[in-house]
């Protein structure tokens, strides 16, 4: 490994690792950087400034994509609930501190789901990561979200790979997942976003660059859902009302598509984790 990667694994964990190869740092790679810092957070009935808005916005989708979850955290954070609780335990001002972050897109980042087919009765699979970020760091810093991770995606390509480095061959499509929720939807953002945010104030262990690193990524979002979970689902259910009350006929047809998409998912799912043992289990990242 590297010098430079080295530094870099030890100050930026990675999050829902999946990809086996070398990680490339988001500080070399992002496509577009987005300054959302500067917003003072105001908890009044008044409009809140947000300079970062129009930037978000000038992105076309993938920034109002952004927007939208960031938004909706924000309001998690803002609130009286356990979740935010849970980060006020440490950080006092913790809608403020979010508010500050800012956001990067990497447009380059891993893409395809690696299924390690050494051991085929029990292959191992690993998603493209979703996001990054550093773990214990101040105001202004950045989440990288892969643009072909689950943030974004709902689905990736499988690659069969027999060894680390092998070419391999793609075989199928599976979904991509954050935690329990499917690739490219709104709980999957929000998660996604808290996830990292429980690093960013060092909440979470490190779960890039370590040994069993896609492991404790996975317990790493179990313990946001443990803390989160319903204030994730009651936003994203306050949201689809919100949505519906302005634009019903686009809701309906949202609805519709939404629990489409959730069967076909869960049918994948199923058949997805059929061939996982009950002991020594591959990491997974759900
Ligand atoms: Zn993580």
């Amino acid at each position: 490994m590297l010098p430079a990667l080295r530094r870099f694994f030890l100050i930026v964990t990675a999050c829902f690792v999946a990809h086996l190869f070398a990680i490339p740092a988001f500080t070399q790679a992002p496509a577009k950087l987005l300054a959302t810092t500067t917003g003072v957070f105001r908890t009044s009935n008044e409009a809140v400034a947000d300079p970062s808005l129009e930037e978000l916005n000038s992105l076309g989708a993938q920034g109002q994509t952004i927007q939208q979850a960031r938004a909706e955290v924000l309001l998690i954070l803002g609130g009286e609930n356990a979740c935010s609780a849970w980060y006020r335990g440490a950080e006092p001002d913790v809608a403020e501190k979010f508010r500050s972050l800012r956001f990067a897109v990497d447009s380059g980042g891993a893409s395809e789901i690696l299924k390690l087919a050494s051991w085929n009765d029990d292959p191992y699979y690993y998603q493209p990561y979703v996001a990054r970020t550093g773990q214990n760091v101040g105001r202004g810093s950045t989440i990288a979200l892969n643009a072909n991770g689950a943030f974004f995606k709902s689905v990736a390509a499988v690659r069969v790979v027999n060894k680390l480095k092998d070419p391999g061959f793609i075989n199928s499509n599976r979904p991509l997942v954050v935690g329990r929720y499917s690739g490219a939807t709104l709980q999957a953002r929000i998660l996604t976003m808290l996830h990292e945010y429980g690093h960013v104030l060092d909440m979470l262990p490190v779960d890039a660059g370590v040994p069993s690193g896609p492991l404790i990524s996975t317990r790493n979002t179990d313990t946001v859902l443990r803390h989160c979970m319903p204030q994730i689902q009651a936003q994203v259910k306050h949201s689809r009302k919100k949505t519906s009350e302005i634009f019903p006929a686009q809701a309906s047809l949202t609805l519709r598509a939404t629990l489409n998409h959730q069967g076909a998912f869960r049918q994948q799912r199923n058949q997805f984790f059929v061939s996982r043992g009950e002991s020594d289990l591959p990491p997974r990242f759900d």
